[in-house]
């Protein structure tokens, strides 16, 4: 069975809905091609990271 790939619910178009809704990719002006992943989950990622690393030091 040929693997599918998986792709990851928006949290930004999910918001509000029903259902979650999967990620638009590249129909999506977040969406960063050359890394094949979503601008906002790296900056969210970024934060988290940002945070974690200021409660550290507190
Ligand atoms: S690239 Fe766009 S559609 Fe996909 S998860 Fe990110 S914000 Fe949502």
């Amino acid at each position: 069975m040929a693997a599918t790939k998986e792709i990851p619910f928006c949290p930004l178009i999910s918001a509000g809905q029903t259902y979650p809704q999967v990620c638009l990719q590249e129909e999506c002006a977040w969406y960063m091609k050359p890394y094949k992943t979503c601008g906002v989950y790296l900056l969210a990622h970024d934060a988290a990271l940002d945070i974690k690393s200021k409660q550290q030091k507190g």
